[in-house]
């Protein structure tokens, strides 16, 4: 059993680090002891093994007010999985007394806190046309490690570190598997609108004017046939790839431009459908209920008075930190699959694997579950030309196989319509 001794100062906020590192990573039992002297060090200790780990972020109180974006600086050390690490706090040295006792300068604590909690998004004013804060804003991708893992980088640097001073640990074993969810923003492609001439004649990936006035009449008499009744489909990808697809489905919402696009009750015979098939349903709540938690309950209970659900996404990706996830955990959610950026693929929480939130404002640990979103099929379609929707997944699989992580990509089951969307689904069936 490891001992890992802490001061009582900012003891939430510690008890959170420790049980990821914990939980997630390092395969051990642990146990906390406070000791009020050391609130400028945390101390691991195993048998006559000893490591001291520096504190620089947590010496203040924690307060989100008084908080400012660190400055970044790539250190070099034998222990990091990797060639270098990105330094959020602290400094470089790591001072070996002997073979087992160690003081570690570098402020693992810190940096774990800023990667899995995301109070960088309440710090930053920026935002998009839908408030959203965007991948191009966050530090990650200012200091060009928005494709690495660095959350699961630090953890692994603690287990060197600990298994170097031969505190004898293992890793918690995981594995590299791909996992697709949907999240349905319309269920037909025909409608009766104004605009459906000018869906008959506009170039995507459909097909001829004449093929999609055959499909129309078709499907007037038979949904299989209307383009955007892709489920059967997205889940043989997911039984191809051994695993079962979540659906996202959406029960209202206050704007008509960006909701509303079908009736729950219509999507309720597809909805039984894919349960009956063993894959997953889970609730997608729309526009502005990442603000609004009137309408976050309204939509979510109603969708359990015909299917109870604990998993949800918020539509375009809109999520207010940490209110969203407090007015989704209080209404029962215990999964939240958001946590991807909307403008890049790559790791919002600086991992793929799954970590249970932490609410920064109440300064306690949530119930809810982040599942990282990692590659969006219209991001890729948005900002990457066809030759580099390649070489993104790419790097992309190669980091989530370099971890033995999940790959969660998110295709909708209406974009069949992008010019890009075969290609997508090939390279994605590629994957081994
Ligand atoms: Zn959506």
């Amino acid at each position: 059993m490891v001992i890992v001794e802490v001061s009582r100062k900012n003891q939430n906020e510690k008890e959170y680090i420790i049980s990821l590192i914990f939980e997630v990573f390092i395969n051990s039992s642990y146990k906390i002891i406070y000791n009020n002297n050391y609130d400028d060090i945390i101390k691991f200790t195993k048998n006559k093994s000893s490591i001291e780990f520096k504190q620089d972020f947590f010496l203040a109180d924690f307060n989100i007010n008084n908080l400012t974006i660190p400055s970044v600086k790539f250190v070099e050390s034998f222990l990091f999985v990797k060639k270098d690490i990105p330094l959020l706090y602290g400094s470089e040295e790591i001072y070996f007394h002997n073979d087992s006792e160690a003081r570690c300068s570098i402020d693992v604590f810190g940096a774990i806190f800023f990667f899995a909690t995301r109070w960088e998004e309440s710090i930053s004013p920026e935002r998009d046309i839908h408030g959203r804060f965007s991948g191009k804003n966050s530090l990650a991708y200012k200091n060009d490690y928005i494709h690495r893992q660095v959350l699961n980088e630090y953890f692994h640097f603690i287990f060197n570190l600990m298994n170097h001073l031969n505190f004898e640990v293992n890793l918690i074993d995981r594995d590299f598997n791909v996992k697709l969810s949907h999240d349905i923003d319309d269920i037909k492609y025909f409608k009766f609108s104004k605009n459906l001439p000018k869906k008959f004649l506009r170039n995507d990936n459909i097909g001829s004017p004449f093929k999609k006035i055959c499909l129309f009449f078709k499907s007037l008499f038979n949904y299989k046939y209307d383009p955007y009744n892709t489920f059967s489909q997205l889940m043989n990808y997911s039984e191809d790839l051994n695993s079962k697809s979540m659906f996202f489905f959406m029960n209202g919402g206050l704007s008509n431009i960006y909701d509303n696009r079908y009736k729950f009750k219509s999507a309720k015979k597809i909805i039984t459908k894919i349960s009956k098939n063993g894959h997953h349903i889970g609730v997608h709540p729309s526009y502005h209920s990442s603000e609004n938690k009137t309408q976050l309950k309204s939509e979510i209970n109603s969708f359990n008075n015909f299917f109870n659900v604990d998993s949800s996404r918020q539509h375009y990706l809109k999520i207010v930190f940490p209110d969203t996830l407090q007015n989704l955990e209080s209404l029962g959610i215990k999964y939240d699959y958001t946590m991807g950026y909307h403008d890049l693929p790559g790791f919002r929480l600086g991992t793929a694997d799954t970590i249970v939130a932490y609410n920064y404002i109440l300064r306690k640990k949530s119930k809810i579950n982040l599942v990282p979103l990692i590659i969006m099929d219209t991001t890729i379609f948005r900002y990457y030309d066809y030759k580099n929707i390649e070489n993104s997944i790419d790097s992309i699989v190669h980091e989530c196989k370099f971890h033995n992580t999940n790959l969660n990509i998110l295709i909708h089951n209406n974009y069949i319509e992008y010019k890009s969307f075969n290609l997508f689904l090939d390279k994605i069936s590629s994957i081994e």
